[in-house]
């Protein structure tokens, strides 16, 4: 039997997805869907927000996974 190894993978979703601000905008509709598609449950390890935590470095929770900065969600 061969194993597809998409299917089976458990890290699909990024580990820090529960607790990251870009799941609190998305679910309350200030954050377009295609961010969480295209990092948050789809390439994690590109998204810088990502990484900023990896290393331990502080960020801005209106910083989205691009790295660029959303001063709309700043007040939220
Ligand atoms: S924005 Fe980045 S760090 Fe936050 S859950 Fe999505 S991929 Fe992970």
């Amino acid at each position: 039997m061969v194993e597809n190894k998409r299917l089976s993978n458990p890290l699909r979703e990024c580990k820090w997805y529960a607790l990251c601000p870009m799941k609190r905008f998305y679910e309350s509709g200030q954050l377009e869907k295609h961010w969480i598609a295209e990092y948050c449950k789809g390439d994690w390890k590109g998204c810088v927000r990502y990484r900023l935590e990896e290393e331990g470095r502080p960020h801005p929770d209106w910083m989205l996974p691009d790295g660029s900065l959303d001063e709309r969600l700043a007040d939220l």
